[in-house]
């Protein structure tokens, strides 16, 4: 890395050396620290799953979640995923971290369904090496097996990534769908799919990425969403929306026919006891609108 910081540097120019060797190495160093901290992460427990509500935007329901992972480095605080995860996949440190996920997220659902919560699909993000993997069908399998939890519950969130390897994720979604495993595409219409590879794909869900969400209301932008709104109805796959941070895009969404949503309008990912706060509200919610039609008659 050092060597590759005097390259860089030296490469810019004998007048930017100074900068370029200062903020390369400050990035250099965090990385590496980076590094270091993903491989005792785990055993470190520096990890949390925390869950963001999917919710159905008409009833404003909960009717699943999803997974995010959080990271509490010792010293350099809460670092995000979006940079830590590349990291990870560069390292293959991908691979532990994955299998963590998957585990606590499955762990964690059952507990709220043995504690009598209704029954929710937990979404689990996937990263494209963890996914084409060669033992990946066989943890997911163990892992249900070893949770208890019923494969209709978990939903595993892929990119359009696996696109570059299409005949092996193909069998790795077939393998899933027997398993009754479900699956979405996560940022759709940010990476590159074609149609006709998308139809032909046992997905059951396409979530629409945050950026096409950002441009509603933004001048002549609105037809991109209802686009792929349009496709994913012709697809025959669900429709998730994220991002929505306001009332007008869900407005939008639900004019358009998407009717599930997810973003920090409703709320951001918490932790998981204040996410069971939210199911035991919805629980009491449900209860009492059940005894107000009882005695409605
Ligand atoms: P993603 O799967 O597309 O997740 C959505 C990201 O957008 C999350 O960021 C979420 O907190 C954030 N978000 C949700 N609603 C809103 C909103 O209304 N406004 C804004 N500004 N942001 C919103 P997060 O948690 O930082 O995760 C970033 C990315 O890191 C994820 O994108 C996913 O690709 C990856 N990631 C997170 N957890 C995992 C994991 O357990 N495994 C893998 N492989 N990747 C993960
Ligand atoms: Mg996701
Ligand atoms: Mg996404
Ligand atoms: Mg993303």
């Amino acid at each position: 890395y050092a060597d590759a910081a005097m390259y860089l540097a030296k490469e810019s120019g004998k007048n930017s050396f100074r900068f370029y060797n200062t903020e390369l190495n400050k990035a250099l160093v965090r990385k590496m620290e980076i590094e270091r901290g993903l491989r005792n992460g785990i055993k470190r427990d520096q990890f949390t799953l925390y869950y963001q509500p999917k919710i159905h935007l008409q009833t404003r329901q909960i009717i699943g979640m999803e997974a995010l992972l959080r990271w509490e480095h010792p010293k350099l605080g809460r670092v995000s995923p979006a940079e830590f995860i590349p990291i990870a996949e560069e390292i293959g440190q991908i691979i532990p971290i994955g299998q963590w996920v998957l585990q606590r997220a499955c762990k964690q659902n059952r507990a709220w369904q043995e504690q009598g919560f209704p029954s929710l699909c937990v979404s689990v993000n996937v990263s494209v090496q963890q996914f084409q993997h060669s033992d990946f069908i066989k943890m997911v399998s163990d892992t249900l097996n070893e949770t208890g939890l019923d494969p209709q519950l978990l939903e595993l969130e892929i990119t359009e990534s696996i696109m570059q390897n299409i005949g092996k994720s193909k069998a790795i979604l077939y393998s899933l769908r027997e398993m009754g495993v479900k699956t979405s595409l996560d940022d759709f219409g940010t990476g590159y799919s074609s149609l006709n590879v998308l139809q032909n794909l046992p997905i059951d869900t396409i979530k629409i990425d945050k950026s096409f969400i950002d441009e509603i209301g933004k001048n002549n932008q609105k037809s991109m969403v209802k686009t792929i709104i349009d496709l994913g109805i012709n697809l025959n796959l669900n429709i998730v929306a994220e991002g929505i941070e306001h009332e007008y895009q869900m407005d939008e969404l639900i004019k358009n026919h998407c009717y599930i949503g997810q973003g920090y309008y409703f709320s951001m990912a918490v932790h998981p006891k204040e996410f069971e706060q939210y199911l035991q509200s919805e629980d009491s919610l449900n209860k009492r609108s059940k005894s107000e039609l009882a005695t409605l008659g």
